[in-house]
């Protein structure tokens, strides 16, 4: 801590470094007036003793400067005097900003204490400015981190986009490739070169299209933070504010900015429940909610607006000594909190641009997801293909086997019984048999074979180009390695069977004729005691 004393004498300079040195005090002098005034920029003084008979410029006058800076009016002012203690003196220090007196000769422990209190006083100042810096950085981190979390989901969501839409590449390409070879190989035939083209051409266009569609996939440019220099608000849209509090003062606070705002509407609720009620009946674009409600605290209302599905951004206004609700705010959901004593233009326009703008994000990341749920070929718990692209595939696979003339397999995979599994150890241990089952079949296949999750504990392969004999083999094999596996979950050890129903192309008239001939075989297998793979045959065969 630094000290400034200020005497024309240094016999006096010296006797007041005796009285008042210590450890971790920085006793700073100055020989007069001029002399103070400059170190004063220098240092951040916690108190000045300043003496008031000085040649060059006397003890009020160096005062005076002092306190018409606006960087240096804050320093404590004790004036240190030998004159009469007659009061218009007095009154003349106290006018041009001392703070206290003391008067010479110095008694020791008068001056101790008084400049102890004064030392005591900065000490405490310091003290709050670094907690409230702290408090102030702890915000910005979780800000910050909130912002990298969207920032993230958007990536996210763009490369699971650009993913999906690149997967269905797939077919068409396969599709133009062999028909490049069928073209080849039937050069000298024109009817065939030219239907190998017309289907080459619609192949190139499919491929383009979604080409085309990857190219326009709209991810909005980031947004660079708010930088906080400008205080002007300016919206280009009406803005809806709701503001929650009892006793009126954060809604008067922040109409006193806002008012003038023609694009700004301000509410006002009076408690949670009122709040509640206007948020199912208007639109809202974010609230301001007043940390202390007579029916609640903030935290509360957090936790109700969740549990009613209000999406609406809340900005939590905190009172004296609610600092520390900040974290506990925005983990519940909050976006910014603003403490009453800092309503104010500029924090204001600040918060409100700055919820318009996440406001504005998480809206693009959930229509974005949802697209991507749309459009996405890939079952998130086993991350085999879903339904979607099951169908898609089955009818390309079947239309291309009959069109060549070879012969394709489709496999549907039925656990069995397996509701008990849900029944007895729960929900999400039948999830990670699902996904261990998934994991297995995956592992199974060959490369070229497509591996689905066809409905809720249902799989299907499709297999192109197969030769009959050794398929049934492969897949009683998996149906074995399925019922040999020992499931864990948590505590509980168990197994679990698969049922398999097989069908091949040739005895199908269509995608589908096949798809409930597999179906069919399945049942078979479910009816005669489960574990177990059959393979779909002509009627009289089956009945066999
Ligand atoms: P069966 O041998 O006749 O096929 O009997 P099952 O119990 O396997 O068949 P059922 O069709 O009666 O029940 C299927 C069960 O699969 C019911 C459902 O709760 C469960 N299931 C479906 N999808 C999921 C899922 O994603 N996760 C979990 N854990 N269970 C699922
Ligand atoms: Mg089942
Ligand atoms: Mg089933």
């Amino acid at each position: 801590m630094d000290i400034l004393i200020v005497d024309d004498k240094p016999a006096n300079l010296l006797a007041l470094r005796k009285l008042l040195g210590r450890p971790g005090l920085n006793i700073v002098e100055a020989t007069g007036g001029n002399d103070a005034l400059s170190l004063i920029l220098e240092y951040d003084f916690a108190l000045i003793l300043l003496d008031v008979q000085m040649p060059d410029m006397d003890g009020f006058e160096t005062a005076e400067l002092i306190r018409g800076n606006e960087e240096t009016k804050h320093i404590p002012i004790i004036f240190v005097t030998a004159i009469s203690k007659e009061q218009k003196y007095i009154f003349k220090g106290y006018d041009k900003g001392a703070v206290d007196y003391l008067f010479k000769p110095l008694d020791p422990d008068i001056l101790k204490s008084k400049v102890n209190i004064f030392l005591e006083l900065y000490k405490q100042k310091e003290d709050l400015k670094k907690a409230n810096t702290e408090l102030y950085k702890a915000n910005e981190r979780i800000l910050e981190q909130q912002e990298g979390l969207i920032e993230e989901a958007r990536l996210k969501v763009l490369l699971q986009m650009l993913g999906a839409n690149a997967q269905k590449l797939n077919q068409p390409l396969a599709f133009l490739l062999d028909n490049v070879e069928l073209l080849e190989k039937h050069s000298d035939n024109r009817e065939k070169s030219v239907e190998c083209i017309s289907r080459i051409k619609e192949s190139g266009r499919k491929i383009s299209d979604i080409a085309n569609k990857i190219r326009t996939i709209n991810y909005s440019e980031p947004i660079p933070s708010y930088d906080g220099s400008s205080s002007v608000v300016n919206f280009n849209r009406e803005i809806n504010i709701l503001v929650v509090d009892d006793s009126g003062d954060v809604f008067e606070g922040i109409k006193a900015f806002l008012g003038d705002q023609d694009l700004v509407n301000m509410s006002r609720a009076a408690n949670m429940k009122e709040a509640l009620t206007m948020l199912g009946q208007g639109q809202f674009d974010m609230i301001f909610l007043d940390h202390l409600l007579n029916d609640g605290t903030s935290i509360d209302f957090l936790r109700e607006a969740e549990k009613e599905g209000i999406e609406t951004p809340v900005i939590v206004i905190s009172g004296q000594g609610d600092e520390m609700l900040v974290s506990q705010v925005i983990q519940l959901g909050a976006y910014e909190y603003l403490p009453k004593n800092r309503i104010n233009l500029e924090s204001v326009s600040r918060v409100i641009n700055n919820t318009l703008e996440r406001a504005r994000l998480r809206n693009d990341v959930k229509k974005a997801q949802a697209k991507m749920a749309e459009m996405s070929t890939v079952d998130e718990l086993t991350k085999l293909h879903n339904r979607r692209y099951f169908i898609e595939a089955l009818e390309g696979e079947f239309e291309r086997a009959s069109r060549y003339e070879i012969e394709m397999a489709l496999i549907m995979v039925d656990l069995d019984h397996f509701k008990k599994i849900n029944d007895t150890y729960g929900h999400p241990s039948g999830d990670m048999v699902l996904s261990k089952i998934g994991g297995i079949l995956k592992k199974h296949v060959r490369r070229n074979d497509i591996a689905c999750r066809y409905g809720g504990e249902e799989f299907a392969v499709i297999l192109s180009n197969v030769s009959r004999e050794n398929i049934y083999a492969a897949y009683d094999r998996f149906r074995e390695m399925v019922s040999e596996h020992l499931f864990e979950y948590e505590s509980n050890q168990f197994h679990i069977t698969v049922s398999i129903g097989i069908a091949f192309s040739n005895n199908a008239e269509s995608a589908n004729d096949l798809l409930s001939q597999a179906d069919q075989a399945l049942y078979q297998a479910k009816d005669t005691g489960r574990n177990k793979t059959v393979t779909y045959m002509d009627k009289e065969e089956f009945a066999d």
